[in-house]
């Protein structure tokens, strides 16, 4: 074994680095105390042994190689080193120094090692981190705008180039503005500001993009300094919010336009009402005028008849389109309401062929009612029912010509009271079979004969049948017939029952007038 002057044996075994003599290419001389605390052994177990001890045979070769070259040559050398050392792998870093005693020749390698595992695995971890960052920032689904302290771009993501519209290489030692609207500039001034004295960095801006359109984003930016305070760059990041933006305009339109609809529902109630205090006006003064007239020996005064009429009947035909309109509306915001009672259908609608066939018989329609039922009670607003028929009797005057048939039936079927109206007039093309139902649809025949209406009344009329649990429905050929069939279930409710007597049946004439006031001089 080597012998070593005291002073070098205090040096090596106080070195703060693995420290071991090899004094041929594999066995090992003198060990330091950290080379054998690095293996796990005692100095015992490695002094004179071989490097095989620690080293599996593979390694012991490229060792002894290694070595073998040194004590050949005799020139110091360093290389890094893997060994596994209970299961676990370390790199080392060994500077081998060749010895010469006097002949000149190497008689010893002295090995100063350094475990730089833990080194090697930061500058990995590093390497990893670096690398991962670089794809989030090239790949992010956010726009990355770093900068330099004079908000000079120095980088900028893939995202930003699709956002803003400029290529990186574009962009590179251009000013931050460039991608901010002039109407926004003082404000991008004061976030930088606010970022420097390290207040908040959240903001929302204008931007502008390549082609000059303005798009809207959020942004976050944080400084990146170094070890010393020193603010290395700005980074920005940025999400385009324009549509965010765009649909929260569209849901705000959307309040605004729901409130204006609410007002104009809220405003038409009021002006219909508005409408009917005139109109009550004229039918008063009327009523007045009829009576002076009557008690007048005025020889011309059947002059007077004929305009009195027109102006009744154009009062009732204002009031009838005000009435329907009032109640489309109600029945559009759901405050239509129906009185509905146990009432006697068929009577009721006998009064109303009754109240109407002076009019039938005056435009020359053939009119017939039918039906075999004596009597049927069943829970219905008789009030509306009356309209129902009334509406459905004009349309058919409406839609034939003199000497036309117009048959009312009424039925019971399959739990149905079905109240049928057949007329022998113009008919419906099948196209329009469904649309008439619908508000203010009128549909167009090619008829030249202009009819009066406002479309508002069938629509109204299957409003009316459905709120009773009922239906309706059309059957006709263009050209030869149509039939309008009203369905309500054959059925009473426990409240009420009203009676004939209880159901004031006095103003039937004035409702017919009413309803009929359309129809009244075709
Ligand atoms: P209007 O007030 O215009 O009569 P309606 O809602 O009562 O409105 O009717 C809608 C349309 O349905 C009418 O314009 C007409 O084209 C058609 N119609 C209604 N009843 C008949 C009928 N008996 N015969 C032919 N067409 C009819």
């Amino acid at each position: 074994m080597q012998k070593l002057a005291p002073d070098f044996d205090f040096l090596f075994n106080n070195l703060n680095k693995i420290a071991y003599i090899f004094t041929d290419p594999v066995h090992f001389g003198p060990v330091n105390q950290r080379m054998a605390d690095f293996c796990d052994r005692k100095i015992s177990e490695l002094e004179g042994e071989s490097v095989a001890e620690i080293l599996n045979q593979k390694k012991v070769e490229s060792v002894k190689k290694f070595n073998q070259n040194i004590f050949k040559e005799g020139l110091r050398k360093s290389a890094k080193m893997e060994i596994e050392i209970n299961n676990q792998l370390y790199t080392i870093e060994v500077d081998t120094i060749p010895h010469h005693n006097q002949a000149g020749k190497v008689d010893y390698l002295l090995c100063l090692a350094e475990d730089i595992t833990a080194e090697l695995e930061k500058e990995k971890r590093f390497y990893r981190n670096k690398k991962r960052y670089s794809s989030i920032f090239k790949k992010a689904p956010l726009a990355f705008v770093v900068s330099d302290r004079e908000t000079n771009i120095i980088d900028w993501n893939e995202k930003a180039e699709e956002i803003f519209g400029w290529k990186k290489e574009e962009v590179i030692n251009r000013n931050f503005n460039l991608i901010v609207a002039e109407d926004s500039y003082s404000e991008i001034t004061e976030v930088i500001e606010n970022v420097f004295e390290g207040q908040k960095s959240y903001n929302v801006n204008k931007n502008i993009a390549k082609d000059g359109s303005e798009l809207y984003c959020e942004w976050n930016t944080a400084l990146i300094k170094d070890k010393n305070d020193k603010i290395l760059e700005i980074i920005s990041i940025a999400q385009d919010i324009s549509e965010k933006i765009e649909s929260e305009k569209r849901i705000q339109n959307q309040k605004e336009e729901l409130k204006y609809s609410e007002l104009r529902t809220q405003f038409f109630a009021n002006i219909s009402h508005e409408l009917k205090t005139p109109l009550n006006l004229i039918f008063s003064s009327l009523q007045l005028l009829e009576y002076k007239i009557k008690n007048t020996e005025f020889e011309q005064k059947n002059n007077f008849d004929k305009y009195l009429g027109s102006i009744r009947n154009n009062g009732f035909r204002l009031l009838r389109l005000v009435n329907n309109l009032i109640d489309i509306t109600k029945i559009d915001v759901n405050t239509f309401q129906l009185h509905r009672a146990n009432f006697d259908i068929i009577e009721l609608i006998k009064s109303v062929v009754e109240s109407s066939r002076d009019y039938l018989e005056a435009k020359s329609r053939n009119f017939r009612f039918e039906t075999n039922l004596d009597s049927e009670v069943i829970a219905c607003d008789p009030f509306n029912i009356e309209r129902v028929i009334l509406n459905l009797i004009s349309n058919a005057v409406k839609f034939t010509e003199e000497g036309d048939e117009i048959l009312l039936r009424i039925e019971k079927e399959d739990g149905w009271i079905k109240i049928s109206l057949r007329d022998t007039g113009i008919g419906i093309k099948k196209e329009n079979q469904d649309i008439i139902f619908e508000q203010f649809r009128q549909v167009d025949q090619n008829f030249n004969k202009k009819r009066e209406g406002s479309g508002i009344g069938l629509s109204l009329v299957k409003s009316i049948v459905e709120m009773h649990g009922g239906k309706i429905t059309l059957d006709s050929i263009y050209g030869m017939y149509s039939r309008f069939n009203v369905y309500l279930p054959a059925e009473t409710i426990d409240e009420k029952t009203l009676t004939a007597e209880s159901y004031s049946a006095d103003s039937l004439l004035d409702k017919v007038e009413l309803e009929f006031s359309d129809i009244n001089y075709i």
